[in-house]
């Protein structure tokens, strides 16, 4: 960690300035006004998709809140930033004939059901978003599920029924509140190995029969990609020619890629009203800086082929970016329902070498792909980190970005009571040495007080909090990341 002596500090934020805590200042209020009463409550959808979470934290990154910086449970600081809705994807079979993980967060039925059960903890609801394939499904790619190689399109149908039937039971019987299925994923004309829209629509049927059968309260979701490719009318219209039994249309909306939010809200409407069915944003993703924070490539940048940047790339763009979503659905009427951000904590472990990040890949399925996925993805040449983690809506320390808050910001909402209890973390490792001693809470927020007295230009730019828990206040610049600078109590004359 690069650390500045306290005499520096006037220098450094003479040229830079300071985003403070407490969050909520950046985006803008957005109210469904018209908001089906029947649906989740009454609330609009504010989700997150953060399958990958339990093998990140198995690799060792820490979550923190943004109210004293602290490590917390990182489903209870989404809740309390306003998220009520957790989407996680469902892998058949991720791991190799040796039982080797696949990695992408390992998301099997057993790790649906954990995540499904820690967000319940916090009243979160989960949409179970099925694959069906083995590893990542996506218009690109939807390989059929190993054990059903070679099963007729019929004996698909069959299997898909069990397989959802199974493991909606399953994630039920260990805690989670499911509130949505999604059956299959990003299924733009090819799923689990088949190509024709009228065949998919049949194994589409398969699967909402299946959640109807276990729970007909529950919404069954079809997800496709690219509000702009021109293709949502003629999928909306096979679907209801085929009878599809479904309630939602969903949609990934990349906007660097996936056209305006003016498009998307368009699209999205002209779908809902002629076919009255609700419609949402399954995914979406805006990154607020173009550094690395895991040696892993990211899929956008500053200067990416083929990517439209519409907002700054900042805290700031990145939070107005997923506010504006966010009102293009709520102006689809009745019909909006909500918008989930993917992956928003995907993170490698801070300030480790590419080796070991590769390491943590390997041995916990925490980046995209393990050596062992090769045999299954043909993208898989090699293990692989997070391409996401520039859009997250944490920071590489893993301290939530104002942009958060944005969830919030959505409206109508109510308050909920979350459990007090102290929060039982998963284990880590043990420390190498000693804690320090933490200094009071009051300090700390004198300090942030007196900081935030300073001129404040560019609020994106430096952000102030306990990064390592040493209780002592870092500084470190959003701009530049990895660069972190260090506070020293310079009241006290205080040095290190
Ligand atoms: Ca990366």
């Amino acid at each position: 960690m690069k650390r500045i002596p306290a005499m520096l500090l006037s220098a450094v934020l003479a040229v830079s300035s300071l985003t403070a805590f407490p969050a909520g200042t950046i985006g803008h209020d957005v109210t469904f006004s018209h908001f089906p009463s029947n649906v989740n409550g009454g609330e609009p959808i504010r989700g997150v998709d953060i399958s990958s979470i339990i093998a990140i934290e198995e690799a060792g990154v820490k979550f923190h809140n943004d109210t004293d910086y602290k490590e917390d449970d990182i489903f209870r600081v989404l809740a309390e930033s306003g998220v009520n809705y957790i989407r996680v994807r469902v892998w058949n079979d991720p791991n190799d004939r040796s039982g080797h993980s696949y990695g992408g967060g390992h998301n099997d039925v057993k790790t649906a059901a954990e995540i499904g059960r820690r967000a319940a903890k916090y009243g979160m609801k989960l949409l179970v978003d099925f694959h069906y394939s083995d590893f990542w499904a996506d218009p690109e790619k939807q390989r059929v599920p190993k054990a059903w190689e070679g099963k007729s399109r019929a004996d698909k149908g069959s299997a898909i029924y069990f397989f959802t039937l199974d493991a909606l039971k399953e994630i039920r019987d260990a805690g989670g509140d499911i509130g949505m299925v999604q059956v299959g994923n990003e299924t733009n004309c090819v799923m689990c190995g088949e190509n024709d829209m009228y065949e998919i629509c049949q194994m589409m049927i398969a699967g909402c029969n299946a959640v109807g059968d276990f729970d007909p309260s529950i919404l069954k979701v079809l997800h496709f990609a690219d509000p702009s490719s021109g293709h949502y009318p003629w999928y909306a219209k096979v679907l209801n020619e085929c009878k599809v039994n479904y309630d939602v249309f969903a949609t990934s909306y990349y906007p660097y890629w996936h056209g305006t939010t003016d498009n998307l809200r368009n699209v999205m409407k002209q779908i809902g009203d002629t076919y009255h069915k609700y419609v949402m944003v399954a995914e979406t993703a805006y990154p607020y800086t173009n550094d690395d924070g895991d040696h892993f490539g990211n899929v956008v940048a500053e200067g990416s082929k083929d990517a439209t940047f519409r907002y700054p790339i900042s805290v700031e763009g990145q939070a107005n970016c997923l506010t504006d979503v966010f009102q293009a659905m709520a102006d689809c009427g009745d019909k909006g329902i909500g918008v989930f951000y993917w992956e928003p904590a995907w993170l490698g472990v801070p300030e480790i070498s590419w080796e070991q990040e590769r390491d943590l890949w390997d041995r916990h399925g925490s980046g995209w792909a393990t050596k062992y996925a090769a045999e299954y993805d043909k993208d898989a040449k090699e293990s692989g980190g997070s391409s996401y983690d520039n859009q997250g809506l944490f920071n590489f320390w893993g301290y939530p970005n104002e942009s958060l808050h944005v969830f919030g910001n959505i409206y109508p909402q109510t308050k909920k009571q979350f459990p007090t209890e102290p929060t039982t973390l998963p284990p880590t490792e043990p420390p190498t040495e000693p804690p320090k001693p933490r200094r009071e809470m009051s300090d700390l927020i004198r300090l942030q007080k007196h900081l935030h007295r300073l001129p404040v230009d560019d609020r994106d730019r430096l952000r102030l909090c306990d990064m390592d828990g040493d209780g002592v206040l870092d500084i470190y610049d959003l701009g530049l990341m990895k660069r972190e600078l260090w506070l020293e109590r310079s009241d006290r004359g205080e040095k290190r």
